[in-house]
């Protein structure tokens, strides 16, 4: 760029009005010139004005937030049963994002000046946010919960599993290098990262391995409960862009939690033996009576408390941190049963949608559907099984379909029953 002027005056900032010789740098464009000091504080200025400008956006689309209700109807459309985990996650996503747009209302209202003695009130008012923890066997849908409320309020969404991470100077993961996927997720977008949804799988892996909280070395346990522990309560952490220690020299990057919702997920194999102890210690005591009547020995789990999460390894103060805490049942026959029709994007309508393409109408006879959903049991294979039984049996029609001129395609018992013998025979 040149800042020459064809004439012989002395050029100056068309901002500050600072002559050529009194800057140190003074650039020309088609119709005027910048000095360095003015193009520094418009780069800074533009920076803020469009943060603003995104958080303005943000907030607008924040506010439209689903009843608890409504987010269970959402829910009804993935995810089959498990009422009590989804009233549990409606109920405390609806409070977390109404906490989020109450902390921006205020801010608003910091920026306008706060009013009134009941305002004032309102604005010290600290409403904690909710994590929320979900107790229960592997492939129940608690993954898939989480996955669909991230859909549902269209934030960005992390899945992490917890076994990966270690205490820091050990082979493994760095805590932080949760918010790293989250970030990745949002683009590298902070202000959308900071409102997102992290799912932490497995959270049941780094329980304390032994009951003796003495135990020095528990790089795995409860020096990674520790370090997450950061990252429940809110606070601003500095991630490492591209995760790793591979990278020393990445620049690190900012990010707050306190907005950021944590849903942890673990299927605490055997806890239902601490849960039926300590259940049976009531039965000693006075009123147990009442109680014991009530209690379904086959479905432990619901009457989880974060008690027996402290008996299982985890510490009290992440337990603190996770105060909704529900449970989800093992599938019935007939939740296998609707998984495969039901949802929205349930595996049978998928089928029919690629079918479809090719012009051809898919029929899948209950029967057949009865036989997947047995298998799986069989096999116990769980709801994930499903997917790779259909797979076996509609392989070979999805291979010849495109080929041929039906119009029609009716998938009988007998023809999937040959198809499926060929994949179990590969289980065993
Ligand atoms: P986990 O409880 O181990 O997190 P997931 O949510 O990952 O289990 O479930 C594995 C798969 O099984 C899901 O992607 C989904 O296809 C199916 N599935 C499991 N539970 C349900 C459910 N309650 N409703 C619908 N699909 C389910």
């Amino acid at each position: 760029m040149s800042k020459k002027h064809n004439d012989e005056m002395m050029a100056v900032c068309s901002f500050c009005g600072r002559q050529e010789n009194s800057v140190k740098l003074l650039m020309g464009g088609m119709y005027g010139y910048i000095c360095d000091e003015c193009a520094a504080q418009a780069y800074h200025y533009a920076n803020e004005q469009l943060a603003e400008q995104q958080r303005e956006a943000l907030d607008a689309k924040g506010l439209k937030l689903l009843k608890p209700k409504e987010i269970t109807e959402f829910l009804d459309n993935y995810v089959i049963g498990q009422e009590e985990a989804k009233k549990y996650l409606s109920v405390a996503v609806y409070n977390h994002y109404k906490r989020i747009n109450y902390i921006s209302g205020n801010r608003g209202k910091g920026k306008k000046k706060a009013t009134g003695e009941q305002d004032g009130n309102l604005l010290d008012l600290d409403i904690e946010k909710s994590n929320i923890l979900l107790v229960g066997p592997t492939g129940t849908g608690k993954t898939l919960l989480a996955k669909s409320i991230a859909k549902m309020l269209n934030v960005p969404f992390a899945i992490v599993d917890a076994t990966v991470l270690t205490e820091a100077g050990y082979v493994g993961e760095d805590v932080e290098t949760i918010l790293t996927r989250l970030l990745q997720e949002a683009d590298y977008n902070v202000e959308l990262a900071q409102r997102g949804i992290v799912f932490i799988d497995e959270i049941d892996k780094i329980a304390r391995k032994s009951d003796n909280p003495s135990i020095t070395r528990d790089v795995s346990g409860e020096g990674v409960q520790q370090a997450m522990l950061k990252l429940l309560e809110g606070n601003v952490v500095n991630v490492p862009p591209q995760g790793g220690r591979k990278h020393p020299e990445q620049k690190m990057i900012a990010v707050d939690t306190t907005n950021i919702l944590f849903i942890c997920g673990g299927a605490f194999e055997g806890i239902e033996r601490k849960i039926a102890q300590r259940l049976n210690t009531q039965v000693v005591g006075y009123g147990a009576q009442k109680k014991t009547e009530h209690i379904d020995k086959k479905d432990l789990l619901r009457y989880v408390a974060p008690q027996d999460l402290k008996s299982y390894g985890l510490i009290p103060e992440i337990i603190g941190r996770l105060p909704v805490l529900t449970y989800l049942h093992p599938l019935t026959r007939e939740a296998l049963l609707d998984i495969l029709v039901k949802p929205k994007n349930a595996i049978v309508k998928q089928y029919e949608k690629l079918f479809e393409m090719d012009g051809v109408k898919l029929v899948i006879e209950q029967d057949v559907l009865e036989f997947i959903v047995d298998t799986a049991i069989e096999y116990n294979l769980g709801a994930r099984g499903l997917r790779s039984i259909c797979e076996a049996i509609m392989l070979d029609a999805m291979y010849n379909a495109p080929s041929e001129n039906k119009k029609t395609l009716t998938i009988k018992l007998p023809y999937a029953k040959e198809k499926v013998a060929k994949f179990t025979g590969t289980l065993i």
